[in-house]
């Protein structure tokens, strides 16, 4: 068995369309010729037919990320062009019943002789037939083609009503008194001059701009009247609701579940309902004496008798008055090449991975870096990073997962490759690019991603690195490593000021945990509210809606919103996006990665068994089993919500 070199990058726009047909033609020819085969097996069946997938994501991801991190007419139409092609073969593909039955034949005819990945393979690709409903008969098969294109008009509907309720609504300001106190970029951004040539202030319910107002608006009634008009968008919305919900319900039937919640758990890593519904319960009892402290302390504060469009404004205040924090003042000590070479160190002392430059590699832009992982001085994987931001790259912070660690056909071995893409300040000649704190916490976050990817020891590259991870459990590693971001042992390791060379104060870390467990229990509690509300009108038949948010909040909202509030029509995660009855996923994910972190931490942190077993269990065997597996061999038991309680500061 040899090693396969890794890829170079390289994207010929002009001729990438005609290659890309050519490549889906001739996966078509093969996909036919392996399936007339007689005799089908792993070696002769499954396996080319996934290296055909992992190829073609070899060849379409460079051309994707030169989209996103050098965008320019040319990438958009090669872009444009490539997706309704990738679309229709991924449907050709995903309704061919041929190819679902060749799986059950290998199962059925060697199953109990394969390895355990080679059998996650092959469960997880019958299990993505069967949820699309290919074994069912043809008269169910109609019915849910016909529930699938009114729900994802549904869908649609809710979206476009909620976008132009959104744009429907603007509040001019005219007196500068109303606008005392709000930032000057907030401010700049929603000025403009009247007919008679005086500045006026327009605020709408776009993302930023009722933030602003919300937070820092001195006027109370307009602060209630802008609140107001954003809890009531699109009324028209609460019938969307009811007919996805039946048709959610009635689809998951005809695919042989209870409810919508049971097919949506059928991919995640959590049990059953029961598990979703006591996980989310026990968070709730947690923080409600915590929440309610957090309350009366911001009452007592505020000095009114407070409601839901005052919590912002006075949350920002009473934060102010006790934390005071400059972003400015950290950033001379979070120099990038600083903090990146940090993070490698950490890599190092946690799971004994050495990062080390590779040498003469070609790349899309020039401040673009090629890294190689190596484990016991075997090189593993490349990582390579583009983290500053420029005019032509999209904004944002992501991984993109390129090569995946597998064995070919032919046996030999293929590295794993990732790029982890964000937009930090650009350095110059004379500048370096200085970071704030939430940078940090972003560039750790997505390396967590990125080395779930890597470290993969997995053959198979269909569950191999993040491949076939369930969905409540993909941010564990992510958020796992984010978590050391905060941990004054990992900061002062290279936080020193660039200029006096002076390691950063306790003063200053402790700030930063203390800014970020403001008011935790009260952010707690409203996800809560979020998941408890999604979960449970996916667990029923038919239900009334604005009766279980009312319940749930009877549970989680210390302060009752006003009667006209009707959050749910503009609940776009979960009725206009993949969200359904997975809301829960945020915080089950962050449980996994506290409750992972601090026994980590309460080991000393660095260089420690667990951090090995991280690597070797977590990280190394990627989607090949269940995470529920996974975690229980790393920790000997299940996770511990009390680790996400200690992790936020609820007491
Ligand atoms: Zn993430």
């Amino acid at each position: 068995m040899s090693r396969q070199p890794f890829l170079p990058f390289k994207v010929n726009l002009d001729t990438f369309i005609d290659d890309l047909k050519a490549r889906l033609d001739a996966n078509r020819e093969r996909i036919a010729k392996l399936l007339s085969q007689e005799k089908k097996t792993y070696d002769s069946f499954v396996k080319p037919f996934e290296m055909m997938d992992e190829y073609l994501e070899q060849f379409f991801t460079p051309m994707s990320h030169l989209h996103s991190v050098n965008n320019s007419e040319k990438t958009q139409e090669v872009y444009t062009a490539a997706l309704p092609l990738l679309t229709e073969y991924g449907t050709w593909v995903g309704q061919h019943l041929d190819i679902y039955n060749a799986f059950r034949e290998v199962r059925d005819r060697e199953y109990d002789l394969l390895d355990p990945e080679r059998q996650r393979v092959i469960d997880l690709n019958i299990q993505g037939f069967e949820l699309s409903g290919a074994h069912l008969d043809e008269q169910s098969k109609a019915r849910l083609a016909e529930i699938n294109l009114r729900k994802s008009e549904l869908s649609n509907r809710f979206t476009q009503n909620l976008l132009d309720a959104t744009n429907a609504f603007e509040y001019v300001i005219t007196d500068p008194k109303d606008v005392e106190g709000i930032p000057e970029s907030d401010l700049a951004a929603a000025a403009f001059t009247t007919d008679d040539g005086k500045t006026a202030w327009k605020f709408t319910l776009q993302m930023p701009s009722y933030i602003a107002y919300m937070t820092y608006g001195p006027n109370r009634s307009i602060r209630e009247t802008i609140y107001r008009a954003y809890v009531t968008r699109a009324p028209e919305n609460a019938e969307i609701i009811d007919e996805i919900l039946a048709l959610r319900q009635e689809s998951a039937r005809l695919l042989g579940f209870e409810t919508y919640a049971d097919y949506s758990l059928a991919t995640k890593m959590a049990k059953d309902s029961d598990t979703v519904l006591r996980f989310l319960d026990e968070l709730a009892e947690a923080s409600l004496p915590q929440g309610r402290r957090e309350l009366e302390t911001l009452r007592e504060f505020a000095g009114i008798d407070l409601q839901s469009y005052d919590t912002a404004y006075y949350s920002d205040k009473l934060k102010k008055e006790r934390y005071d924090i400059d972003e400015e003042a950290y950033r001379p000590y979070f120099e990038q090449n600083a903090v990146v070479e940090g993070l490698f160190e950490l890599l190092n002392r946690l799971f004994g991975v050495s990062v080390r430059p590779a040498e003469g590699v070609e790349l899309w832009h020039e401040k673009a870096t090629a890294h190689d992982l190596y484990v016991d001085d075997t090189l593993r994987a490349r990582l390579y990073l583009d983290l500053e931001a420029r005019p032509s790259k999209r904004g944002g912070a992501w991984m993109h997962n390129w090569q995946s660690h597998c064995t070919d056909e032919e046996g030999n071995e293929q590295l794993a490759s990732a790029f982890i893409v964000c937009n930090f300040p650009p350095s110059s000649e004379e500048n370096p690019s200085l970071l704030r704190h939430d940078d940090i916490v972003t560039l750790f976050h997505e390396t967590g991603h990125a080395v779930h990817h890597l470290l993969s020891t997995v053959n198979e590259n269909g569950v191999s690195g993040v491949g076939g991870v369930e969905w409540d459990a993909v941010e564990f590693p992510s958020q796992f490593l984010e978590n050391f971001a905060y941990e004054p042992q990992v900061l002062k390791r290279f936080a020193k000021h660039r200029e006096t060379g002076e390691i950063i104060s306790d003063t200053m870390l402790d700030k930063l945990v203390e800014t970020k467990n403001f008011q935790s229990a009260t952010a707690m509690l409203r996800q809560l509210e979020f998941a408890m509300f999604d979960f449970e009108i996916h667990l029923r038949d038919r239900p009334d809606v604005q009766a279980v948010l009312d319940e749930v909040r009877e549970r989680t909202a210390l302060l009752k919103p006003p009667a006209y509030n009707r959050f749910q029509n503009g609940f776009a995660h979960i009725f206009g996006g993949g969200y359904a009855a997975g809301y829960y996923s945020y915080k089950w994910a962050e449980v996994l990665s506290a409750d992972a972190f601090f026994a980590i931490v309460d080991q000393g942190l660095f260089d420690t068994k667990l951090g090995r077993d991280y690597l070797d269990i977590i990280l190394a065997r990627g989607g090949s089993e269940s995470m529920r597996v996974l975690f229980y061999k790393l920790m000997g038991r299940e996770p511990d919500t009390g680790a996400l309680l200690r992790l936020s500061g609820i007491e």
